[in-house]
C-alpha cells in the first residue's frame, strides 16, 4: 500500500512513556535519580550512574509524561481520544508495560481516593456514560463489561461466580475469523457505579485466585473490556427508518509485569511464569512493530493468547496506546533501559 496508508496507521499506534515519582521508600534509602524526561521534546535520557564515562542513552517516543503528570492529563491525551472513536463503533486498546512496580496499576486503575487520583479505567467509565448523557441524537446505548486475566497462557475470567469462577476459559473462532472467549461472562451495565462495582469484584477475584494458588498478581496479564452498541434509526434522507447498529470496543490492559528471566534466577513455577510472561510480551511487541512498520505485511498475532485475543483490537481501523512505565532510581536502571527498549521498538 502507499506509504500514506501506512503514515496513518502508524498514527493510530502510539508509544508513550511515564516515568513515576521516586517512591518514600527509595527516597528514604537515598537511590539516586538516573532518568531525564523531557516532556517537550518527548524524550527520555537514561545515565548509568555505575559507569559515569558512559554518554547517557536517549530515547525519543510520540509523548513523554514525568514525574508531575496527572491522572487526568494521562486520560485526557491518550486515552479519551480512544475511548471517543469506541462510542463511534471503533475498537480500541490500552495498554500498560513495564516493570513490576513501575506504575502500571497506579496508571490504570489509580487510587480510588482522592478522585483525581483515579486512574485511566476509571476515568474511561465516566467518559463512556458521560457521552452517552450527552449524547444529541436519539441512538440507544448498550454497555457490556468483561473482565479477565491470561496467567501461563491460561485465561481466567473474573466475573465468573462459584464454581466457574476457577475454570480456565478457552479461545475460540467463529466462521468471519474472529477470536473470541468462549463462555466468558459479559455483563450489561446502566452506570458508572455499576461498572465500577466489576472492576471492584473482578479485582478481589485476580487477587484470590492468585492467592490461592500462590502466585503474584504481577505475573498475569489483565484485561477489562467495554462494549458499546450504539443503535440509532437512519437519518430522514432515508426514509426507511431502519435501525443501525455500530459495535465498539475498548480493551484495558494491564500486562503482567516485564522483568527479565536471566537476571532474577527463578526456578520451577517461577521460571515456567516469567518463561510465558517473556513469550507473550514479546509477541506483543512483535505484533505492535509490525503494526507500525512500513515494509511489514505480515501481523504476527497468532503467537500468544495475549495477542489473539486482542487481534480485532490492535491494528486495522483501531486505536491502540501503549504505556511504557518506568521508575527514575538508578537500581532500575538495567530495566528501565529494557523497556524503553521495548518501547521504542514498538514504536
Ligand atoms: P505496577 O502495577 O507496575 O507493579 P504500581 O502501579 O503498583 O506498579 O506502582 C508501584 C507504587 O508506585 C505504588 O505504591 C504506586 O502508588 C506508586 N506510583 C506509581 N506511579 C505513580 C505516580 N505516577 N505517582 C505517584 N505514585 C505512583
Ligand atoms: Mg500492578
Amino acid at each position: 500500500s502507499s506509504g500514506g496508508g501506512s503514515a496513518r496507521r502508524a498514527e493510530r499506534v502510539q508509544v508513550v512513556v511515564r516515568c513515576r515519582p521516586m517512591l518514600v521508600k527509595e527516597n528514604a534509602e537515598g537511590r539516586n535519580n538516573c532518568v531525564l524526561v523531557d516532556t517537550v521534546g518527548s524524550t527520555i535520557q537514561v545515565k548509568n550512574l555505575k559507569q559515569p564515562e558512559q554518554e547517557p542513552k536517549l530515547f525519543t517516543f510520540d509523548k513523554t509524561y514525568d514525574a508531575t503528570s496527572t491522572q487526568k492529563q494521562l486520560y485526557d491525551d491518550v486515552a479519551h481520544p480512544i475511548v471517543h472513536s469506541v462510542m463511534c463503533g471503533y475498537n480500541g486498546t490500552v495498554l500498560a508495560y513495564g516493570q513490576t512496580a513501575s506504575g502500571k496499576t497506579f496508571t490504570m486503575d489509580g487510587l480510588d481516593d482522592p478522585p483525581e487520583m483515579r486512574g485511566i479505567i476509571p476515568q474511561a467509565f465516566e467518559g463512556i456514560f458521560t457521552h452517552i448523557q450527552d449524547s444529541q441524537s436519539s441512538d440507544n446505548f448498550l454497555v457490556r463489561a468483561s473482565y479477565l486475566e491470561i496467567h501461563n497462557e491460561e485465561i481466567r475470567d473474573l466475573l465468573a461466580t462459584g464454581s466457574q469462577s476457577s475454570s480456565r476459559l478457552e479461545l475460540k473462532e467463529n466462521v468471519e475469523g474472529n477470536v473470541y472467549v468462549k463462555n466468558l461472562t459479559s455483563i450489561t451495565v446502566q452506570s458508572v457505579a455499576d461498572i465500577s462495582h466489576l472492576l471492584t469484584v473482578g479485582k478481589k477475584s485476580r487477587s484470590v485466585g492468585a492467592t490461592l494458588m500462590n502466585q503474584d498478581s504481577s505475573r498475569s496479564h489483565s484485561i477489562f473490556t467495554i462494549t458499546v452498541e450504539a443503535s440509532a434509526r437512519s437519518s430522514s434522507a432515508e426514509t426507511d427508518g431502519s435501525m443501525h447498529i455500530r459495535v465498539g470496543k475498548l480493551n484495558l490492559v494491564d500486562l503482567a509485569g516485564s522483568e527479565r528471566l536471566n537476571k532474577t534466577g527463578a526456578t520451577g513455577d517461577r521460571f515456567r511464569e516469567l518463561t510465558n510472561i517473556n513469550w507473550s510480551l514479546s509477541a506483543l511487541g512483535n505484533v505492535i512493530s509490525a503494526l507500525v512498520d512500513d515494509k511489514s505485511s505480515h501481523v504476527p498475532y497468532r503467537d500468544s493468547k495475549l495477542t489473539r485475543l486482542l487481534q480485532d483490537s490492535l491494528g486495522g481501523n483501531t486505536r491502540t496506546v501503549m504505556i511504557a512505565n518506568i521508575g527514575p532510581a538508578d537500581y532500575n536502571y538495567d530495566e528501565s533501559v529494557s523497556t524503553l527498549r521495548y518501547a521504542n521498538r514498538a514504536k
